[in-house]
C-alpha cells in the first residue's frame, strides 16, 4: 500500500482533501491525523474490518480496545446504553479536549473495536482538523495513538510516517501536537469513577466536578498483582531502546549522581543521554543532553518527553539518565509515562 501524506493545518481544517480522506474512512481504510493529545491511527468504529485492520497496522494484541472518537456531543448516544449523570457533567466540563470516558457499550459498537468488552471508550477531541476528518468520516472514528505497539506515541507526523509508511492509506501532517500525552481515562461503569490513565485533565480537575474520584491502585504501585482496568496500561509501552533510570533529589544532589554514572558509563564505551531541564542541562557531562522545558512548566515537558524518547533510540543512546519531574498538573501524567518508560527504574537519593 502507498501511504499518501496529507498537510492540513488547523487554522484551515476542511480543504477539499478532507472528503476524499473521508471517503478512505467510509470504505474501510485507515487515515492517521492529528489530535491535540498525540497523531491517532483513525479507521470507522462501527466497522469491525477497520479494527482489525488497526490492530494489524499497529501489531497491537486485539484484547487492548481502542477509543472511539466522535465529533458531536450528540454522538455519545448512539455509543452507548445509557449516559450517566456523570457523564453529562464532564462533558460539559470538559470536551471537546483530551478526557476519555469509559461507559457501558450499546449494540451498535462491535466487539472488535472494544477488544472484546462490553464497555466503551469515547473522546470528543478539540483539535479542529480532527473533528473534521471525524465528521467526513462518518462520525465515529475507533483511534489509538499512530504509532507500532511498544513505541512512544508519536508527537510529529514524520514519527506515524516512520512506524505506519505502507501499513495506512493516509496520514495528515498537522505539524506540532499542543499537548504530547495521551487522554486521561475515566471510568463512569463503577460506583466511584475511576481514572484509569493519568492526563491532562487532572484528578483534581475531574473532582472540581463529580466529587469523589478515584485512582486505578495499579497505576500508583508498581508492585501491585492487580490487573490495571484499562488493558493497555499492562504493556510495556513507550520504553526506549536505551536503559532508562530517573533520578529524584535536590538539584544538586541530582545533577552529581548523574555525572557520576555517566563517567561509569562513558568508561565502559556506553553512549550517554540525560533528560534534564533548561535550567540544569549545562550542567550535564553526557554525549546528548536533551531539555524538556522549564523546570517549572509542566506542560513542555509533557510536549516533549515521546520526541526525546524517540530522538535517544535514533542516536543510538545506550544508558539514559533522567531528572525527575514534579506530580502537579500535567507532571502527575509526565511522571506515570517516564516511570513507565524506565520499566519503574527510579532511584531516591
Ligand atoms: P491508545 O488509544 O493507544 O491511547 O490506548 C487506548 C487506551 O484506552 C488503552 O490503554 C486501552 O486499554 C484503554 N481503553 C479503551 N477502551 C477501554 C475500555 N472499554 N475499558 C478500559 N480501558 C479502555
Ligand atoms: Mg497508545
Amino acid at each position: 500500500m502507498i501511504t499518501r501524506i496529507v498537510r492540513i493545518e488547523e487554522k484551515n481544517p476542511n480543504p477539499p482533501e478532507m472528503k476524499e480522506l473521508g471517503e478512505i474512512i467510509k470504505r474501510g481504510g485507515l487515515v492517521a491525523f492529528p489530535t491535540e493529545t498525540v497523531y491517532g491511527l483513525g479507521g470507522d468504529a462501527l466497522n469491525p474490518e477497520s479494527s482489525k485492520k488497526i490492530y494489524a497496522a499497529k501489531g497491537r494484541p486485539s484484547d487492548n480496545p481502542l477509543i472511539v472518537h466522535i465529533a458531536r456531543e450528540e454522538d455519545l448516544d448512539a455509543l452507548v446504553s445509557e449516559i450517566p449523570e456523570n457523564a453529562k457533567l464532564l462533558s460539559d466540563a470538559f470536551w471537546p479536549g483530551p478526557l476519555t470516558m469509559i461507559l457501558k457499550k450499546s449494540p451498535l459498537v462491535p466487539t472488535e473495536t472494544t477488544g472484546g468488552l462490553d464497555t466503551v471508550a469515547v473522546r470528543f477531541p478539540s483539535h479542529r482538523t480532527a473533528q473534521e476528518l471525524i465528521k467526513a468520516g462518518g462520525g465515529y472514528i475507533a483511534a489509538p495513538s499512530a504509532n507500532l505497539s511498544g513505541k512512544p506515541s508519536p508527537t510529529l507526523a514524520k514519527y506515524v510516517l516512520e512506524d505506519l509508511d505502507g501499513r495506512v492509506d493516509a496520514i495528515i501532517d498537522g505539524g506540532d501536537i499542543p499537548i504530547g500525552l495521551e487522554s486521561t481515562i475515566v471510568d463512569l461503569t463503577g460506583d466511584v469513577p475511576m481514572i484509569l490513565r493519568p492526563g491532562y485533565i487532572t484528578k483534581k480537575m475531574l473532582e472540581s466536578v463529580l466529587g469523589e474520584v478515584k485512582t486505578d491502585p495499579t497505576i500508583l504501585d508498581a508492585n501491585s498483582k492487580e490487573r490495571p482496568k484499562a488493558p493497555g496500561m499492562r504493556y510495556r509501552h513507550y520504553a526506549p531502546k536505551g536503559e532508562l533510570t530517573i533520578v529524584e533529589g535536590s538539584r544538586e544532589d541530582v545533577i552529581d549522581y548523574i555525572n557520576r554514572a555517566l563517567s561509569d558509563a562513558g568508561e565502559a564505551d556506553l553512549k550517554t543521554g540525560v533528560i534534564a531541564t533548561n535550567e540544569t542541562a549545562a550542567f550535564y557531562c553526557a554525549d546528548i543532553v536533551k531539555k524538556a522545558g522549564n523546570r517549572n512548566a509542566p506542560e513542555e515537558t509533557a510536549a516533549s518527553l515521546y520526541r526525546i524518547l524517540r530522538e535517544f533510540d535514533d542516536e543510538n543512546v545506550e544508558v539514559i539518565y533522567s531528572e525527575s519531574f514534579q506530580e502537579d498538573g500535567i507532571g502527575d501524567a509526565v511522571m506515570n509515562r517516564l516511570l513507565k518508560a524506565a520499566g519503574h527504574k527510579k532511584i531516591v537519593l
